[in-house]
């Protein structure tokens, strides 16, 4: 299977933010829309960096709820791993283990074309993991 593969079922819309907006702007919005992160986006359209509720938690943590005045550009992560739809999921899950985070961009010619989370990986390994016992199940029926 195919990061294609999951967008297809997930749908290719991404929630994203501007760099000049707050952190307090922000976690709104991760609220709102019950995410984990934010994509950054610039002009035009371009990817720039990634924000993600641990960034909010961290700067909180550090530095008083002040820091929620804070720019999402000073709080983000400005070298975002990417992957693209033609990327194995197998592929994503060692990026989200070895980067130590949940949430990859896909990018298509460079543009913003959809997310994937580390739970839209577990479900569609579970999806995977059980189409393999049944098919085992199948087997040993028919042997
Ligand atoms: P997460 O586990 O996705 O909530 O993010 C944990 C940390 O990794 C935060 O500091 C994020 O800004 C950063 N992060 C999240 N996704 C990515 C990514 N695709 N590339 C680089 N850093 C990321």
């Amino acid at each position: 299977m195919t990061v294609r593969g999951i967008l297809a079922t997930k749908g290719r819309d991404v929630v994203t933010i501007s760099p000049n907006r707050t952190l307090a702007d922000a976690a709104l919005v991760l609220s709102e829309r019950g995410l984990g992160a934010l994509v950054v986006v610039g002009s035009p359209d371009e990817v720039i960096g990634i924000l993600s509720e641990r960034d909010i938690v961290r700067s909180v943590a550090a530095r008083g709820p002040g820091a929620l005045g804070e720019t999402v550009r000073q709080n983000m992560t400005a070298d975002v791993v990417t992957t693209v739809e033609s990327a194995t999921v197998q592929t994503v899950m060692a990026q989200m283990t070895d980067g130590r985070f949940r949430h990859v961009p896909v990018l298509d010619g460079g543009k913003l074309a959809g997310i994937v989370s580390i739970g839209d990986v577990v479900k569609y390994r579970l999806a995977e993991m059980e189409s393999e016992q049944q098919a085992l199940r199948e087997y040993i029926a028919t042997a």
